[in-house]
């Protein structure tokens, strides 16, 4: 099996709200995400990259926006999915590069803590999960605070200690 690389993008609306999630870490803001989930761009993009390297279906094929058991659900089952599918096809993370583009709050702040956590959904060590984050330089709609996106490549290396196909250990892998 060769490597296979992924790209995933993702935009939302903001609203006036109490917070907003990035990553599966909830950022004290006064916005959150206008969205059928939980809004969180970061996450929805790492799994269509995650999806797109696969060649499999993407995020709003398999998690309908239409669909109620969606609705307001943690954007980290959408990335459980994606890993347990990743690993059912002998994959694991060589390694993924995130870009954030959010006028406000400043994430430099979570930055670390969301490196952890995405980190630890991907069954990966920390050192392969990179995010920068950038802001919209004030221009419409990111630099307006109206929008919040994220643009992520992922890179999936054959894992010789997955067995491919049924009786692949579907469990997500947590490493140190
Ligand atoms: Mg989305």
């Amino acid at each position: 099996m060769n490597a296979r690389i992924g790209l995933g993008n993702d935009l939302h609306r903001l609203q006036a709200g109490d917070g907003l999630w990035l990553g599966g870490v909830l950022i004290p803001c006064p916005f959150s995400s206008v969205a059928h989930s939980d809004g969180d761009v970061l996450l929805h993009a790492v799994t269509d990259a995650i999806l797109g390297a696969l060649g499999r279906d993407d995020i709003g094929q398999l998690f309908p926006d239409t669909a109620d058991e969606n609705k307001g659900r943690a954007s980290a089952d959408f990335v459980k999915e994606a890993v347990r599918l990743m690993r059912k096809d002998g994959y694991r993370i060589g390694n993924l590069d995130a870009v954030i583009q959010l006028q406000a709050p400043k994430f430099s702040p979570h930055k670390k803590e969301v490196r952890e956590n995405l980190a630890h959904l991907l069954g990966c060590y920390g050192k392969d999960v990179n995010i920068k984050a950038k802001t919209g330089e004030k221009l419409p709609p990111i630099g307006t605070s109206e929008a919040v996106a994220a643009d992520v490549v992922v890179l999936l290396i054959p894992d010789a200690s997955i067995q491919n196909g049924s009786d692949a250990d579907e469990s997500v892998r947590i490493l140190p």
